[in-house]
């Protein structure tokens, strides 16, 4: 089928299949398929309004056994720079969002080899009886995985001792490519494909928020993204089937590659990292094909504000959070390196300038203040 046969089907909102989001990937012109999504995005979401999140982003330790090859945040134990924040340490940042008028924290960290479960519920519950009024959405499917490899538990059973403690949602980190010929050789200790899926499928069937995310410029082919938006879109539908809790959003970004992660400083440098276009079309593709999924988020802290605001005409409708911190992705030069946080003003303004009203929301994509 032609390009323009088969955007002419998704803007009337009928599903297109694995080889036609193939056929646009490789076939249409950008400014075509950025068009066909902000047409569909003003369709499913409100359209005069994009939205944001007032939220921290809490790094509780950066120690990590698995090593991955694009990760330049991570320090293996005993390490000079390796630590673990208190839960002292913690409360005191979640304070300083509270003063900011902030709704969530978003507490991410490495694999470590020796922090038992009850840490982390500890942690849980000693912020949930301080911040009540804050939501946690904390971890990852692979720290999920990770934790329940050292207690010798269920996935599932983690996730319940979690969420009595106080989880709130399970953020979508660590997906990368959701596409196992990648990950064997992206971060061969780190949960599969069908691990990280299937986290997610008992998340949601809890009832816990989640997110799902993308990162691309790993060196895979089009087809492997497009797997990847498949894998997505089926678990989205069996979700929404089963228990009506499905991703909340999609956030899509792309590989930081520098000299502080193997991969920058591989022979095949040049393979890795992908420009403004592809995460646009990225953008674009997702919100056409992803037919199931209401938010597209957009990612100033990898793309800068300029792109960041381009992705609002290319499908995104949510301009994503202030952070005030971030120490992943900046550990690779990334633009929050330059600039970590992003205040409420500043979001306006972005968002003013794209054409839009900003309005603050919660995890749940609720409108809030
Ligand atoms: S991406 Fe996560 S799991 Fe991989 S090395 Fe970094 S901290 Fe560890």
């Amino acid at each position: 089928m032609s390009v323009d046969k088969i955007l002419h089907r998704a803007e009337r909102g009928e599903r297109i299949s694995f080889e036609e989001a193939l056929t646009l990937y490789t076939q249409a012109p950008l400014d075509a398929l950025g068009e066909v999504a902000h047409r569909i995005r003003l369709r499913k979401t409100d359209p005069q309004v994009v939205t944001y999140l007032v939220d921290r982003n809490i790094n509780y330790t950066n120690v990590c056994i698995t090593n991955c090859q694009f990760c330049a945040f991570y320090r293996p134990p005993g390490h000079p720079e390796a630590y673990v924040l208190s839960y002292e340490d913690i409360g005191r940042r979640v304070e300083e969002l509270v003063a900011w008028g902030g709704t969530r924290i978003l507490m991410q960290g490495g694999h470590h080899p020796t922090l038992p479960l009850t840490w982390y519920e500890a942690l849980l519950r000693y912020l949930s009886e301080r911040y009540p009024t804050i939501e946690i959405d904390a971890f990852s499917p692979s720290e999920i995985d990770h934790i329940a490899r050292l207690e010798g538990l269920t996935t599932r059973e983690v996730l319940e001792r979690l969420m009595a403690a106080g989880l709130r949602g399970l953020p979508g980190g660590g997906a990368e490519i959701l596409d196992d010929e990648i990950r064997r050789r992206i971060s061969p200790k780190k949960q599969r494909t069908a691990g990280w899926l299937g986290v997610m499928r008992e998340a949601q069937a809890l009832g816990l928020a989640t997110s799902a995310t993308m990162v691309i410029g790993f060196g895979e082919g089009v087809h492997h993204r497009v797997r990847h938006l498949q894998r997505l879109r089926e678990l989205q539908d069996e979700s929404l089937r089963t228990h009506g809790n499905g991703f909340t959003a999609f956030i899509p970004w792309t590989a930081q590659i520098s000299q502080a992660n193997s991969l920058g400083r591989s022979r095949f440098r040049d393979r890795y990292g992908a420009g403004y276009d592809e995460y646009l079309r990225l953008v674009a593709i997702s919100r056409i094909f992803l037919d199931n999924f209401d938010h597209i988020q957009a990612s100033w802290p990898t793309q800068g504000e300029e792109i960041a605001r381009k992705a609002l005409h290319f499908g995104a409708d949510d301009f994503g959070s202030t952070m005030l911190e971030e120490n992943v992705v900046s550990a690779a030069s990334a633009f929050t390196a330059r600039k970590p946080r992003m205040s409420v003003e500043d979001i306006h303004r972005h968002i003013r300038m794209a054409g839009f009203i900003p309005r603050q929301r919660d995890t749940r994509y609720r409108i809030v203040g």
